[in-house]
């Protein structure tokens, strides 16, 4: 373990100061003004993978549609995914509901309270379950994330990879040395703020930093080295064909079922491939497609590549729309046959979304072309 740090700036000095800073500072979170323990626990999952700001909407409207765990545990699923559409990390919503049923059935309607009865909650892992345990009930228990390592490793000059496990042993022992014991869920929540008005992961404000003098990383010009991390690797590219199928004004789509992005989520029928296709690759292999073997196709439009990113993945993604004489029993059996207006209706990933509310694919659909 390699830590720097000044012998007078000690666990009690950390937290005094953090917790002076937030005093000050402290946003005003929807969350924070209830004790509702499941209104909490639905903002510390979606806060796993989203910023605040994007977050409140999206907690105002899933508290709206589901007030209660018992509601949440008994919605269809389809309608937990469309609300939270274009949230992204989809297994965050499907686990939200499965441990709303888990609680409904094992629990009797109430979340347990304690950190480590929490970890057994569906989707709930170590950091929620120290938010939910130190916020609500005050239990000593570091909430360790992106902003707990990176301001440790800037204060406290800690190099080890926040990637490894050695790395994240560390942050964890160190976070447990410096919470208060009768202040756990402030420490926890200051630091949250800390990490997103103060210390932040670039142009971090170290010239009114209450730590600045002490702090390792500002001392030592290694703002922009701290924390460190193992080598990223590449992201994955994906190629997808979507086919918006036109027939009798109508179009086919079908939920993703597979173990991979989008679970749960609608889409078009796809083709996915290794490689771009040129033009006439694609011609070539949607003859092999089995939802359009049997039927006179014609090409409307196709569209270019769009890009979408997501966390390891680059995905391009063409849309061609396409008319057919008669759907085969592939297309009538496996999809949903639904009027292209109401696609939107459905949970879609935000890829399709956005390429359905930019693209005016309706007027292939009003009539013959
Ligand atoms: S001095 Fe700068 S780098 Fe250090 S804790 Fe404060 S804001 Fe972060």
């Amino acid at each position: 373990m390699t830590r720097f740090f000044f012998f007078w700036f000690d666990t009690m000095d950390f937290s005094t100061t953090l917790l002076g800073w937030y005093l000050a500072h402290a946003r005003d979170l929807p969350w924070r003004n209830t004790t509702d323990l499941y209104h909490i626990w639905v903002s510390e999952v979606i806060l796993q993978q989203t910023r605040v700001a994007q977050g409140i909407s999206y907690y105002h409207r899933f508290i709206e549609r589901f007030p209660t765990i018992e509601s949440l545990a008994n919605a269809n699923i389809d309608d937990v995914m469309k609300v939270w559409q274009g949230l992204g990390y989809y297994t965050r919503a499907r686990n939200l509901k499965a441990g709303a049923i888990q609680v409904m059935e094992q629990y009797n309607g109430s979340l347990p309270k304690t950190y480590k009865e929490l970890l057994q909650i569906k989707g709930l892992g170590a950091y929620s379950a120290a938010a939910i345990a130190s916020f609500a009930f005050g239990e000593p228990v570091p909430a360790v994330d992106g902003n707990v390592y990176r301001i440790l490793s800037r204060v406290y000059g800690v190099f080890t990879s926040i990637d490894s496990t050695a790395g994240k042993k560390e942050f964890f022992a160190l976070a447990n040395e410096l919470i208060p014991k009768g202040n756990a869920g402030r420490f926890n929540q200051a630091i949250i703020d800390f990490g997103a008005l103060q210390c932040t992961p670039k142009l971090p404000r170290c010239i009114d930093c209450p730590f600045a003098q002490y702090c390792y990383a500002n001392q030592n010009n290694l703002i922009s080295t701290l924390p460190v991390r193992g080598k990223k690797k590449p992201p994955v590219e994906r190629f997808f064909y979507y086919f918006l199928i036109r027939h009798n004004g109508f179009t086919y789509i079908k939920r993703r079922e597979e173990k991979d992005i989008w679970h749960s989520l609608y889409e078009f029928p796809l083709l996915e491939v290794n490689t771009r296709f040129e033009p006439h690759e694609l011609i070539k292999a949607m003859n092999t497609l089995s939802f359009l073997s049997g039927s006179n196709v014609k090409i409307l439009d196709i569209s270019n590549p769009v890009r979408h990113m997501l966390s390891h993945r680059t995905l391009w993604a063409t849309f061609i729309i396409l008319e057919i004489d008669k759907p085969n029993y592939v297309l009538s059996e496996g999809f949903v046959r639904v009027p292209i207006g109401n696609v939107t209706d459905y949970s879609l990933p935000r890829l399709i979304d956005s390429y359905m509310a930019a693209e005016p694919v309706e007027k292939y659909f009003s009539s013959s072309k």
